[in-house]
């Protein structure tokens, strides 16, 4: 019977856990589950058929997916585990973490006969529980194949390059994101000033050549409602935000919009709160303008 694991019971972890499970269901496979507050495991099993188990257990699986905050509880965690891992195992992080990182956890790993790929995921909560995340593999061709067939949770999965690679592609995916959430509260609290229905202006936009995700999914649902649902946390698009900064960095590259954007989110996660949703940054906008969108 093929076992597999997830570490990381948060937002996306429980839907994502979730797929496996009901995958698992049909190929008589089982999913472990852990979480550093247990008690989120033991419900997670008792509503999607997973086991709860202790992180040492988990050791047991032959792929280990892991959907944590950031690369440094990803480190942390294996840190933990790296004495119980049996070679041959496949660890899987789905965290949208940092390409140097990725480097690091797979050397880490492969000294003890793990093979670690780098798999952020884009979709949100939603696409989740939908199991049709985009996922963007970093590592080895054959290692990404291998695996391809245990993605679940996955709509779309992408070889993006060799290790690191996928963290620079979801790193680069939310900066763009930010920028178009950003570009489009200033155009619209422009627009609010000005005395338009926000409605009209972005039923206009969205069929035409400004509109992008933000304009087409997130403003309408999440900020004109006033809603803000916190499924993807401000802080965590500032740290999404600012890895793709460092990717700049990396490369000598050169991305002023990017530049300013990440320190937008950052001033935004700090006054706004890291916790509240990404999309809260554009209290900030309001803010700047006086003006509310909605
Ligand atoms: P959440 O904050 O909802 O959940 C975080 C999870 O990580 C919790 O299970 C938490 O455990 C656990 N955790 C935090 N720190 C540690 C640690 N040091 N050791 C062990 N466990 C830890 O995060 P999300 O699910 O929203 O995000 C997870 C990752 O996925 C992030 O990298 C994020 O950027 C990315 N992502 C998020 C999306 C979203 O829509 N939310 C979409 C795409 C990617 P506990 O319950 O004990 O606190």
């Amino acid at each position: 019977m093929k076992t597999a694991a997830f570490l990381g019971l948060g937002a996306m972890g429980v839907p994502m856990a979730a797929a496996l499970a009901r995958r698992a269901a049909q190929t008589g496979g089982r999913v472990l589950v852990w979480n550093r507050h247990m008690e989120k495991a033991l419900a997670h099993a008792a509503e999607y058929g997973t086991q709860a188990a202790t992180l040492q257990d988990t050791a047991q699986a032959s792929v280990i997916f892991t959907c944590l905050p950031t690369s440094a509880d990803v480190d942390e965690v294996i840190g933990q585990l790296e004495a119980h891992l049996n070679p041959g195992t496949v660890w899987v992080d789905c965290t949208s973490g940092h390409p140097d990182a990725a480097r690091a956890q797979r050397a880490r790993l492969l000294t003890h006969g793990v093979r670690f790929l780098d798999a952020p995921v884009s979709g949100g909560v939603n696409g989740a529980k939908a199991g049709n995340l985009t996922v963007m593999l970093g590592g080895p061709a054959d290692e990404v194949e291998a695996v391809r067939g245990e993605l679940a949770f996955a709509g779309t999965a992408v070889h993006v390059g060799d290790t690191g690679s996928g963290f620079a592609v979801k790193a680069v995916n939310n900066a763009l994101l930010a920028v178009n959430l950003w570009a489009t509260g200033e155009g619209l609290a422009v627009l609010g000033r000005g005395g338009v229905d926000l409605n009209a202006a972005l039923q206009v936009i969205n069929a035409s050549s400004g509109r992008s995700n933000a304009s087409e999914n997130l403003i309408p649902a999440r900020v004109l409602t006033r809603e803000f649902p916190p499924t993807f946390g401000l802080g965590l698009l500032a740290k999404d935000t600012g890895i793709a900064m460092d990717l700049v960095d990396s490369v000598k590259g050169s991305a002023p919009v990017l530049a300013q954007v990440d320190a937008l989110c950052r001033a935004a996660s700090r006054m706004i709160g890291p916790n509240e949703d990404h999309t809260a940054l554009l209290k900030l906008v309001e803010q700047m303008n006086e003006q509310e969108i909605r």
